[in-house]
């Protein structure tokens, strides 16, 4: 066969493969994340204060908006209230007295952006969204997130309130870091939400353990481990200690096990009994809960100690469900 006659026959074979090659990603495209239109829109948000964050979130998705200007708008009531002391403005400081926030947010097309130890900005979630949009990185921290946040306008603010203040002045008094399961000394806003053309987005901000060493940075600002979405498969968020949800790749985790078929809450409860078992020695010091949504709009949660809740709100309700737990 001539040199020529041969390439000609090899172009053809290539060809043919190419073509066959394209069908099935084709297929490939068409098939993932197979949505269920009764199920939209939804959002589920952690803890009590995830109620009211729900009602905010769910101004933009009943009216039709697109579920990462649900999840930003959701969680920024929630970092601008100085009652809640987990989150944002009056959040509970470092052993320095600093409020250092921790924050991410992650939309339907992997686009990502967080800030991690960012002090003076009410709204780290916001500066999040524009480490996403409007920079070619996806995390920035301390002082150089602080700069990007004034540079965009964000303004400089004190976030420690004389309520947290006190509270600080009165740990310094024994200075004993002992975080405690349930009790209010961390707890995050951790938001997952699928919009009405079936998309997910998730967001996840805040000051996280009280009284932690400065520059201490949790999992709520790691994509992967306090927040992941994948729009083929669902959008997950974590609560609890972040050290031992970093250390699992904790949503991350939960995504690929509904990947693999399982329901929103057995992937959680898989990777919560993860925890348990790599934990066993120090499990009653440990809490960590995961929400989930799947992209055929189911959800569910799990956690480690009883007291967890998250707040779910569909067309019909807004509801605070109690966590299952293992223990
Ligand atoms: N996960 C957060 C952190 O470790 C705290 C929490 O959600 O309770 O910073």
């Amino acid at each position: 066969m001539s040199d020529r006659r041969k390439f000609l026959k090899n172009s053809a074979i290539g060809l043919t493969g190419l073509a066959a090659g394209s069908v099935a990603l084709e297929e490939l495209i068409h098939s993932s994340g197979k949505k269920n239109p009764k199920k939209f829109p939804l959002v589920l948000s952690t803890w009590n204060f995830g109620l009211k964050a729900n009602e905010e979130a769910w101004k933009i998705l009943s009216a039709g908006g697109r579920a990462i200007d649900a999840v930003e708008q959701g969680v920024r009531l929630v970092e601008a209230d100085p009652d809640e002391r987990s989150v944002g403005y009056g959040g509970r400081p470092d052993r320095d007295g600093r409020v250092t926030l921790d924050a991410c947010i992650m939309d339907e097309n992997m686009n990502i952006g967080s800030v991690a130890c960012l002090e003076h900005i009410k709204h780290p979630i916001s500066v999040a969204r524009a480490v996403m949009e409007k920079t070619p990185h996806v995390m920035l921290v301390g002082d150089g997130a602080l700069q990007f946040a004034l540079e965009k306008g964000f303004q400089k603010e004190n976030l420690l309130t004389e309520a947290s203040e006190k509270e600080w002045k009165e740990w310094l008094k024994t200075a004993k870091y002992q975080p405690v399961v349930n009790i209010e000394n961390h707890d995050t806003i951790g938001m997952v939400a699928m919009d009405t053309s079936g998309n997910l987005s998730g967001a996840c901000t805040t000051s996280g353990m009280a009284f932690k060493m400065h520059g201490r940075v949790g999992d709520s600002p790691i994509i992967g481990a306090g927040l992941y979405v994948d729009n083929e498969v669902g959008a997950v968020t974590a609560t609890g200690h972040g050290e031992e949800v970093i250390r699992i790749a904790g949503c991350h985790l939960v995504v690929e096990l509904m990947r693999q078929g399982m329901s929103p809450e057995k992937a959680c409860k898989t990777a919560v009994e993860r925890v348990c078992r790599k934990q066993k020695h120090r499990i009653n010091e440990v809490q960590v809960g995961f929400i989930a949504i799947s992209s055929k709009g189911e959800y569910g949660a799990y956690c480690i100690h009883p007291g967890f809740n998250y707040a779910v709100r569909t067309n019909e309700r807004n509801s605070l469900i109690e966590s299952k737990s293992i223990l």
